[in-house]
């Protein structure tokens, strides 16, 4: 599958070897220098081959056919779920459902245990530097249900403000804490498992969105003791349109389905319907079948190169790049820059806008964002409009570093500073 020797140091130019897209040139001669592996991640040959295999070889529908097509891809697609059921440690493979992504496995979790559990008086707690898809669902449910959102803040070092949550805790009626695990912007690291602790002993469930967790450290949702938890395919290596929601076999049981259709009944009748088994309850129509399947072997590429492997590789790169950043005047690092820090740093250069900086970086060949990152909140918070940010993962190198550094002293030049 890889050409990579695990019995070896980590060798991150065999991982690259991995991966098609980094052959490339970016523009004409500049080779592509990818840190935007937040928005999403690029994908090694393994899962592009198991896509297309599945294109060429087995192309049917699951869970309906009786022919030998169907069969195969239906064991292939539930390979792929027990596949991933393993990597997070779920109990059952019952508790993980396909989704869309992270964006989708939370609204589901808004529309099903959200719409059937959620009223008037309630509160739900999430966060300043949430994601867009951990804000807008709650939103959009609380003026429906006459709930209250409140948010925890978040303090100068980039960090959340546990004593608020805390105290919130104690003092008001919650229902649900949802909360990411690690800031898409701040690179963040929150500590889950103290907040899922404390949410329990006040009586509230907790929903963890893990799009920016599961790609880079290891998570263990049983150990965790956590309800829900969501996150996208395509930042850990798989596919678009490819995601999950853990959640805990009794809430799951509990909670009405999403989406009506093929699938998710046991039988319907003019007069009413009844529902399926997990996990098929909440998987409505055909799915997304080879993006399942594609994500099934981005687990599998995961575990080769080992994630504990990956962790300590991304610590290198991420203190090699915030000692770097350090070298260009008037550049601000948002968040914080120890330990609790993931492979991503958002910045800010004085006098150019985020924007400017991603354009003239990319006609070095680098790859970043600018804008918002879906946080908005945080960037208000943050007091700037937009920010860059370089993000990194398994495939990156010094060297790379080291192009993002001359490029940005480029572009302070450029505008002349
Ligand atoms: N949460 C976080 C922390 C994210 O970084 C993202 C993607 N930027 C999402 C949620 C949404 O993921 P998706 O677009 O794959 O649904």
């Amino acid at each position: 599958m890889t050409t990579l020797d695990t019995s070896r140091a980590y060798d991150v130019e065999a991982v690259r070897a991995d991966f098609p897209i980094l052959r490339q040139m970016h523009h004409e001669n500049v080779p592509l220098v990818y840190l935007d592996n937040a928005a999403t991640s690029q994908k090694p040959n393994c899962v592009i081959e198991a896509m297309d295999r599945y294109y060429r070889e087995y192309n049917a529908n699951v869970h309906r056919g009786i022919h030998k097509l169907s069969e195969e891809a239906t064991t292939e697609y539930e390979a792929a779920r027990l596949k991933v059921r393993k990597f997070i440690n779920a109990g059952s493979k019952r508790e993980i459902l396909f989704t869309r992504g992270t964006t989708e496995s939370i609204n589901l979790v808004a529309q099903t245990w959200g719409r059937a559990n959620l009223k008037a008086g309630d509160v739900v707690v999430s966060s300043v530097m949430e994601h867009h898809s951990n804000i807008v669902p709650w939103q959009i449910l609380a003026a429906e249900k006459g709930f209250t959102v409140r948010y925890v803040p978040v303090l100068p070092d980039g960090t959340l403000d546990l004593d608020h949550l805390y105290n919130l805790l104690a003092k008001e009626p919650i229902k649900l804490v949802t909360l990411m695990q690690v800031s898409n912007v701040l690179g963040v690291v929150n500590p889950v498992e103290e907040v899922i602790k404390k949410a329990h002993e006040a009586g509230a469930l907790v929903l963890i969105d893990g799009a920016q967790s599961v790609p880079h450290m290891t998570v263990d949702v049983q150990a965790m003791d956590v309800d829900f938890f969501a996150f996208s395919g395509h930042k850990m290596l798989g596919p678009t349109g490819s995601g999950v929601l853990y959640g805990k076999r009794a809430l799951l049981e509990a909670m009405p389905p999403w989406m009506g259709g093929g699938d998710m009944i046991s039988s319907v009748k003019l007069s009413g319907s009844t529902w399926n088994d997990l996990p098929y309850k909440f998987e409505a129509g055909t799915p997304a079948i080879a993006e399942a399947i594609g994500l099934g072997y981005a687990v599998d590429y995961l575990n080769q190169v080992g994630l504990d492997n990956i962790h300590a590789h991304e610590r290198d790169i991420i203190s090699y790049a915030l000692e770097r950043l350090k070298e260009v005047p008037g550049l601000t690092v948002y968040g914080p820059t120890g330990e609790n820090k993931g492979a991503v740093a958002a910045f800010m250069v004085q006098g150019i806008h985020a924007h400017d900086v991603a354009q003239l970086l990319d006609s070095e060949g680098i790859a970043v964002r600018a804008g918002h990152h879906c946080a908005m909140p945080l960037h208000e918070h943050l007091g700037v409009s937009a920010t860059a940010r370089a993000s990194f993962y398994l495939y990156n190198t010094h060297a790379e570093v080291d192009a993002l550094i001359a490029a940005l002293h480029k572009a302070r030049k450029t505008f002349k500073l």
